[in-house]
């Protein structure tokens, strides 16, 4: 079992040279910005501000990468889609996700979508590249506590429909605030740690 009292802040990357290549599993955490990416991080640890919950949004353009255990990395992308960042942000944002995918480090992509709302333009391409890298990938619906029971299904089926997930990825109904779905992802840690996730990849 993956001792999750064991976190660690490693570091944050703003170029290739700063990404670990240790071989150890990575999971990987993108979301827009506001959609609660840092709070999902920090229940799923049960730290109250691990992750930073970020003042500024959309204005840290790096990768964190945080160490479990000594086992496994939690790598949170810098949050996308907030209205106020320059031309030149936006372009810093796209080269370093290119950078970080064209590495192939990642073991497990995990994609925060709000279980609100229809994903939006900026969410289908996130979920298209992690599709398209062909690593497993997950999708965690959250904020599952600000809508009614009978919504959360419709809602599940839009998300599945709007970034037109394969079958076999799992869309993951989860609550940063409450705790609703945590063990869901743990499985899933649990699995990237022992070395065999067993979620369906895009093509
Ligand atoms: P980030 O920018 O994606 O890292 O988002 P944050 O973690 O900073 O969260 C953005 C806001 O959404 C904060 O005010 C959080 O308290 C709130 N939030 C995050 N997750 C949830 C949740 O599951 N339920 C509710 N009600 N609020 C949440």
């Amino acid at each position: 079992m993956l001792n999750l009292h064991k976190a660690e802040f490693i570091r944050s990357a703003v170029s290739a040279a700063d990404f670990p290549r240790d071989g150890r599993p990575q999971i990987v955490f993108a979301g827009k910005s506001n959609v609660g990416k840092s709070s999902v991080i920090n229940r799923l640890l049960n730290r109250r501000a691990f992750a930073r919950v970020s003042a500024q949004p959309g204005k840290t353009i790096h990768i964190n990468y945080f160490s479990i255990d000594e086992t496994i990395y939690l790598v949170d992308l810098p949050g996308y889609g907030y209205a106020r960042v320059s031309r030149g942000e936006q372009e810093r944002w796209g080269r370093l996700m290119d950078v970080y995918f064209a590495e192939q480090l990642m073991t497990l992509g995990i994609q925060i979508v709000d279980i609100r709302h229809a994903p939006t333009a900026d969410d289908r391409t996130m979920a298209n590249w992690f599709l398209q890298s062909g690593v497993p990938f997950v999708v965690i619906a959250n904020k599952l506590d600000k809508i009614k029971r009978s919504e959360r299904e419709p809602n599940l089926a839009r998300i599945r429909e709007t970034l037109r997930l394969p079958e076999a990825c799992p869309v993951i109904p989860f609550s940063a605030e409450k705790g609703d779905g945590r063990e869901d992802v743990l499985v899933l840690l649990e699995a990237c740690a022992s070395g065999g996730v067993d979620v369906a990849g895009g093509a």
